[in-house]
């Protein structure tokens, strides 16, 4: 095994950390959208519009990013 194979497992292993971490925190969660608004993916509210305009990707609204973030 060559330094390059070394590399590349580390690689992959960085990957697949980056991955579940990722999917822990939800953020592969698909956005709901309802009658055109995006929803929260956990409470259900409609996401204000200035954290749409502010976070294009988001999935939640600030209090349960929050509380996902703390947890
Ligand atoms: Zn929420």
């Amino acid at each position: 095994m060559d330094i390059i194979d070394l590399a590349q497992q580390h690689e992959l292993m960085l990957r697949e950390q980056a991955v579940a971490t990722a999917r822990a925190r939800g953020m592969d969660a698909v956005p709901v959208y309802i009658n055109g608004r995006k929803r929260c993916v956990s409470c259900n509210r409609l996401i204000p519009l200035k954290r749409i305009q502010a976070r294009p990707d988001a999935v939640r609204c600030v209090a349960c990013e929050e509380k996902l973030e703390k947890s």
